[in-house]
């Protein structure tokens, strides 16, 4: 048989069969096989998915071409937002995490020209930005990252 991208992707970010079959709107049979031919093991049934937040996220992200990662998620406000256990998370904020292993101090956003950018290496905080700003300014003088 032949397999779908997106169903092995969703199947391996730790959704579930139903949940899947609904978002791509293809049968729930035929994303059981999926599962099946990729070997993983079958959601238990009645059971809530231990899919991390991480992982939530991962399955929103695109990469494209020029080295960005798009948020495909849900936009909240202008701000990528996944839901996970019932809360709401800023995705530039789990980006962050995610690349630099503590949480952001203030509020995150991607430093690259690209909107809805959630790359981890993209994503600062506003310290961050800061910094950045300081380092523009001690090479190029004051004015020049403005
Ligand atoms: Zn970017």
């Amino acid at each position: 048989m032949k397999i779908r991208a997106d169903i092995a992707e969703l199947l391996r970010a730790g959704h579930r069969d139903n949940a899947i079959s609904k978002q791509l709107g293809v049968c729930p049979k035929t994303v059981a096989r999926h599962r099946a031919a990729l070997g993983l093991p079958k959601d238990p049934p009645g059971r809530t998915s231990h899919t991390s937040l991480e992982d939530a996220w991962r399955a929103h992200t695109e990469p494209t071409d020029d080295g960005h990662l798009l948020w495909t998620g849900t936009i909240n406000n202008g701000v990528p937002t996944v839901r996970h256990k019932g809360r709401r998370h800023s995705a530039y904020l789990i980006a962050y995490r995610i690349g630099r292993g503590r949480d952001p101090q203030g509020r995150c956003r991607p430093d690259c020209d690209r909107a809805g950018c959630v790359k981890p290496s993209h994503v600062d905080d506003g310290p961050g930005r800061a910094r950045t700003r300081n380092t523009l300014a001690a090479i190029f003088g004051q004015g020049a990252a403005e």
